[in-house]
């Protein structure tokens, strides 16, 4: 790609996402663990919700049915997952080595715990992740995780939802809450190149003040070209152009590009201005040309 003010646009055909090596490592500290699944296809939701926000482990506590063909089936692509993926029987040789055992549950009182929503934990859970692995237990689909389990976790979190009807499918609580880890790890660690605004902001380095201020140069030189300084102060109207542009937080690659844009306001403003004062000089010259003649 050129640097030519006119290569703003990025190629499609770029990945939309690049996960940095200390983002990767980060989300791999984060161990899925189900207590007693019940139902294959939540099991899938689970590994499906995993593969989209990045997150590669999986164990499962005495699953009620366990076919990684059928779960792969369900949910494509996602093989390095449910062939990584740890059967025990035991819930604490499941989270025997990890240092944090988070529970999710939907019910906030009953768990007795310390609890937190996904998006309070997410960023206290990577720092603690720095330290070891962390387990997000969930439980069964029918009835959630017993005291006992409960009582082996070091705290918990609560998915927000209608009091009257608290519970989540299992699949749909986990993305939530996978979805919360990634965006925290994303702020802490850069995981994506590109924002939500689709803009590549790591390819194109930021501008400097001093590249800024030659910008706002060439723009006030543009807009005085315009016309746009008449009966005002320069200055103010200025400072104002100055607070609209910075607040749209360009890069370099932008600024360029803008910058181009206000030359050939500059360069055609020039040749109109010139043109008029040509054709005024014409004009001028034929009627004191005409004035002594047309008597005669
Ligand atoms: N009848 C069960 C429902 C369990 S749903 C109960 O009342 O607990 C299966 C699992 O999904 C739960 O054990 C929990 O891990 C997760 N889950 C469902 N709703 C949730 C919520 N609102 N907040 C956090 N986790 C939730």
């Amino acid at each position: 790609m050129t640097d030519s003010p006119n290569s703003i646009e990025s190629s499609s055909t770029e990945p939309e996402a690049i996960d940095t090596e200390a983002g990767r490592a980060a989300l791999a500290r984060f161990v899925v663990v189900l207590y007693q699944p019940q139902d294959l296809v939540n099991i899938a939701l689970v590994v499906r919700a995993m593969k989209n926000m990045g997150l590669t482990r999986l164990r499962l506590v005495s699953p009620a049915i366990f076919n990684a063909y059928r779960i792969t089936g369900i949910a494509h692509d996602t093989h390095e997952i449910v062939d990584a993926a740890e059967l025990y029987d035991e819930f604490d040789d499941a989270v025997a080595g990890v240092v944090r055992v988070v529970a999710t549950t939907a019910r906030r009182r009953a768990s007795q715990q310390v609890w937190s929503e996904p998006d309070q934990a997410g960023p206290d859970l990577v720092t603690r992740s720095a330290g070891g692995d962390i387990a997000l237990v969930f439980g069964r689909e029918d009835k959630g995780l017993p005291n006992e389990i409960l009582d082996r976790c070091h705290q918990a979190v609560c998915i927000p939802t209608n009091p009257e009807h608290p519970s989540l499918n299992l699949g749909q609580a986990a993305i939530i809450v996978f979805y919360e880890i990634r965006r925290a790890v994303r702020s802490s660690f850069h995981l994506e190149e590109r924002d939500l605004s689709g803009k590549r902001r790591d390819q194109a380095p930021s501008a400097t003040a001093a590249e800024l201020e030659e910008f706002f140069g060439v723009w006030e030189r543009a807009m005085n070209a315009l016309g746009m300084f008449r009966g005002v102060q320069p200055i103010t109207k200025m400072r104002s152009y100055r607070r609209i542009l910075k607040r749209s937080d360009m890069d370099r690659r932008e600024l360029r590009l803008l910058e181009a844009t206000a030359w050939r306001i500059v360069h055609f403003a020039t040749r109109i201005e010139a043109r008029i004062r040509d054709q005024l000089g014409k004009e001028a010259r034929r009627t004191s040309g005409d004035g002594p003649s047309s008597p005669k």
